[in-house]
């Protein structure tokens, strides 16, 4: 081998051992960027400037407030907000709703759950009467639409199966959507069928919904004299959602069903559209002992905006602002369309004088947290809209644009930037992690 070789050949490993120490600084430098575009960054309005790799910011975020009351906007859109039980798809399938823009025959759609900073949500796999017969198939069918609408609208939201996925999609600026089935009639009689509706993404299962099934007797049905608990088939579906992972959803079960659930599941529950029994005497509400039971598991009850589950006496044809003021409304709206706090404000007070004194309003929904809140601790309570199920909501929270005012006045009544935090997301989150991953 010549000198001249010999240099070539050191000129060549040189000329490596660069290209690789470009490389290595190269990639750190695109990792500690990909760190800094953390959630936290995302959304916060950058007061805090920690560097903390191993901080988890979705469920343990950095406080951002001094004063929720005045902050409650920044607050609310930097807060993890998740709605446990909404009918878009129902509406969207049977009544030609849009999934995605204002339809006037919806509360929601993709549009108004951005605006009034929706990061979460499920979107219930409900089965109507004349389907209960086909009802696994029906599912099926509903899972389909969904797929093809996360398609359509893949710039807004993705289906999350687990809270690695949560992240990821709330991290990229869209909004997670989840799916629980509403009624147990779509195990059918195979409890393989839990199996592949968890492969499918759903989470949760409401064991029943109004009508009794094989699994158990319903609140309506136990409500008009039906007796007896979960059956032998209910309690191995409980134990096979236990394994697999699945969220066991009380809201509709009756309450023997509901004792037998809490005996036989090892893991905790939640009741994602239901309150408090003792305020609103109606069957689809939690007693006292109940809540005190899924707090004991560890759960959560998902604070349901129906009129009637909210006060006892609410007029079944009530109208909301929206329906009376949407001129008014929508004049605020153009108004300030550029400046969503000063909108916001400005939409609270035009409510607050508005709203008749005998309807239900966000304060008569808040009680419902409050009672919770002094019964159990802050760490059972989230939110569980029923939006788009055929809901009256309160006159002041009519559709879920309205979700900034409920932070404002949960912030007003005096409730922390923790206790918010909790409320919108957190303890869902806390929840979901410990029994789905
Ligand atoms: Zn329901």
């Amino acid at each position: 081998m010549n000198i001249r070789k010999i240099n070539i050949i050191w000129i060549v490993i040189i000329f490596i051992a660069l290209a690789l120490t470009l490389y290595f600084i190269t990639k750190t430098a695109t990792c500690s960027q990909k760190y800094n575009n953390s959630y936290k960054d995302k959304t916060s309005t950058g007061k805090d400037t920690i560097q903390d790799t191993t901080r988890d910011y979705l469920i343990n975020p950095i406080l951002i407030t001094t004063d929720p009351e005045k902050e409650w906007y920044e607050l609310h859109f930097d807060a993890v907000l998740i709605d446990a039980h909404n009918d878009l798809l129902y509406k969207v399938r049977h009544e030609n709703c849009d999934f995605y823009s204002k339809d006037s025959k919806t509360q929601t759609g993709i549009q108004r759950l951005e605006e009034g900073g929706i990061d979460i949500q499920f979107l219930a796999l409900y089965i109507p009467p004349k389907h209960f017969n086909r009802s696994k198939a029906y599912v099926l069918e509903q899972i389909d639409l969904l797929n093809n609408l996360e398609k359509k609208y893949q710039n807004s939201i993705e289906v999350a199966f687990n809270y690695s996925d949560i992240k990821r999609i709330t991290q990229a600026g869209k909004i997670a959507i989840m799916m629980g089935i509403e009624g147990g009639t779509a195990i059918e009689d195979n409890l393989d069928n839990i199996d592949l509706f968890f492969e499918k993404g759903v989470r949760y299962i409401g064991l029943t919904w109004n009508n009794s099934n094989k699994i158990g007797v319903s609140a309506k049905d136990e409500a008009n004299g039906k007796k007896g608990g979960l059956t032998k088939f209910g309690k191995e579906v409980v134990r096979r959602m236990n394994k697999v992972g699945m969220l066991i959803d009380v809201s509709h079960l009756g309450e023997q069903s509901f004792w037998d659930v809490i005996e036989t599941t090892q893991d905790p529950i939640i009741a994602s559209h239901s309150n408090c029994y003792t305020l609103c005497q109606h069957y689809r509400n939690l007693t006292d002992k109940q809540i005190k039971a899924v707090a004991n598991k560890n759960g959560i009850i998902m604070i349901n905006f129906l009129d009637w589950f909210i006060v006892s006496d609410a007029a079944k044809d009530s109208k909301n602002a929206n329906e009376i003021y949407k001129k008014e409304i929508t004049e605020i709206y153009n108004s300030y369309k550029n400046d969503k706090i000063k909108y916001y404000e400005e939409l609270a007070k035009f409510l607050e004088e508005a709203t008749p004194a005998n309807e239900v309003s966000i304060d008569d929904l808040i009680d419902h947290i409050d009672y919770i809140k002094q019964l159990v601790g802050i760490d059972y309570i989230g939110i569980g809209t029923d939006f788009d199920g055929g809901i009256n909501p309160p006159f002041d929270l009519y559709d879920a644009t309205c979700f900034p005012l409920l932070t404002k006045k949960l912030a007003e009544r005096g409730y922390t930037e923790t206790e918010i935090r909790k409320i919108l997301g957190l303890n869902f989150l806390r929840v979901f992690k410990e029994v789905c991953g």
